[in-house]
């Protein structure tokens, strides 16, 4: 039922006897001393082309009957990981099936393990495909792995951030709770991660109250997963993803033009399996932990109110301003459970606020720590992972804003900086003890490129991994 969810690119080969297209990747500061020692037919097609190494510069050079021989590509400076995505791109649109299908590609490079890694990502990334509604037979040209490329790293990547995309563009008629849940089930399955799955009713009987009433107004039943892997003896790591399938709004209903994309308000969780899924696969060296709070916030006779004082697992009672601010609510009672563990690490991601895209727009999450150290650490992973990821203050001075006239808290306050105030929000069903970083992701393309299609997208997920793996792996 799920294999569309796990339909993953994988357009690499360890070697061919088929044809071979060579792609001559190069930097612009290397292309005057590269150029000069080039044959002069490959010079006269290099200024025929007006080729001059700018970034995503792509020729075509031909052989003497005229067919493809090597395509040249200059790099961005510094190499960026979706550079090769317009190589793709490039060939699928230039080629036809009988020759994409009847060669392979081979990039000359001599760069080390860390562009190599870029070179296949951006490749595999330009593979991917949604095609389960709108049939697409196009050929995808194969790549030879690049010598230095780590296959298991690279592939770890494409299959987290397809995984991710694919649960996402999913629309909400074929993606409800039961859906997710199940997808869920089958990651869990395919690591041979344990998994248990709390749902509807014994939700209240287990504690769970936020969760069920967010979601008791839907046909689908709300749920959590809890997915367990990896050996007792390593640093506990728990992920946390906002799983929303649906969010109308609820009663304070979302306006058509804010409803439209809502389908991705589960891009918490897709980030939570994503990188679940990545960890899993690189066999790292941790105990994870993933969960998985379900619902869908929908429109009912039995729906949950403005004005409804609601209990929370770690028994904090909320006033409910507005039924469209529900995945902190969902949340409170995943992270309450969480952090009952103790873990080393706890991350939770979630498309939770638009004022965080009013900070810092659609490609970068806004992050928040209770650790500096894990500020300076996730931003140099960011960079280094080219997966933006920006932090934004935990402000004591806000945290009032929440506190409640008749009940403990608010679930919205001023609406001043609300990813900050949804933030702090979160904070309060955080135990001081434990490790937090929580990101405020958009999990979608919004304009989409080479690698990167309209629809969704990871926001953060490498970024994350990059820093497990330096700080565990
Ligand atoms: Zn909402």
């Amino acid at each position: 039922m799920t294999d569309h969810i796990f339909k993953f690119p994988a357009p690499f080969i360890q070697n061919s006897k088929k044809s071979k297209v060579s792609i001559i990747l190069i930097e612009k500061p290397d292309y005057p001393h590269w150029i000069k020692k080039q044959n002069e037919h490959l010079q006269a097609q290099l200024s025929q082309n007006s080729f001059e190494a700018d970034p995503l510069q792509l020729a075509t050079i031909l052989n003497k009957d005229g067919k493809l021989e090597k395509i040249i590509f200059s790099l961005s400076q510094p190499v960026y990981y979706l550079d090769t995505a317009t190589i793709v791109q490039f060939i699928e649109s230039n080629y036809s099936k009988e020759f994409i299908e009847s060669h392979v590609f081979e990039v000359i490079s001599t760069h080390e393990e860390d562009i190599s890694n870029k070179i296949a990502i951006g490749w595999g990334f330009g593979a991917y495909r949604f095609d389960r509604y709108k049939k697409n037979d196009a050929a995808t040209p194969i790549l030879v792995w690049p010598n230095k490329a780590d296959q298991k790293h690279v592939t770890a990547t494409i299959e987290g951030a397809s995984l991710l995309r694919n649960l996402v563009n999913t629309p909400p008629n074929d993606l409800g709770t039961d859906e997710l849940a199940e997808a869920a089930k089958d990651v869990a399955k395919h690591h041979k991660a344990k998994v248990k799955i709390i749902c509807d009713d014994d939700l209240l009987k287990k504690n769970f109250p936020m969760i069920y009433n967010v979601g008791k107004a839907s046909p689908r039943p709300p749920q959590l997963v809890d997915i367990q892997w990896g050996k007792s003896k390593h640093p506990k790591v728990t992920l946390v993803g906002k799983g929303i399938v649906y969010d109308t709004g609820g009663l304070n209903l979302k306006p058509g033009q804010y409803m439209r994309d809502m389908k991705k308000d589960m891009g918490g969780a897709a980030h939570a399996l994503g990188t679940a899924w990545m960890i899993m696969a690189l066999n790292l060296p941790i105990q994870l932990r993933v969960l998985l709070p379900i619902a869908e916030n929908s429109v009912a006779g039995n729906s949950y109110r403005p004005g409804d004082i609601l209990p929370t697992r770690k028994g904090i009672t909320v006033e409910i301003e507005d039924t469209d601010a529900e995945g902190r609510l969902v949340l409170s009672d995943a992270l309450t459970y969480a952090c009952e563990e103790e873990p080393d690490l706890l991350i939770d991601f979630a498309t939770l606020t638009g004022a965080a895209r009013v900070a810092v727009g659609y490609d970068i999450p806004a992050f928040f720590s209770n650790r500096e150290d894990y500020i300076d650490d996730l931003r140099h992973s960011s960079v280094e992972s080219d997966d933006p990821c920006w932090p934004f203050p935990l402000w004591d001075g806000y945290d009032k804003n929440l506190n409640g006239n008749i009940s403990d808290i608010k679930n919205e306050g001023t609406g001043r900086a609300g990813h900050i105030e949804a933030a702090l929000f979160l904070q309060r069903f955080i135990d001081s003890k434990t490790d937090w970083i929580h990101l405020d992701c958009f999990a979608w393309e919004q304009n989409g490129k080479a690698g990167r299609p309209k629809g969704g997208a990871d926001t953060g997920m490498r970024a994350i991994v990059d820093l497990i793996k330096a700080k565990y792996g």
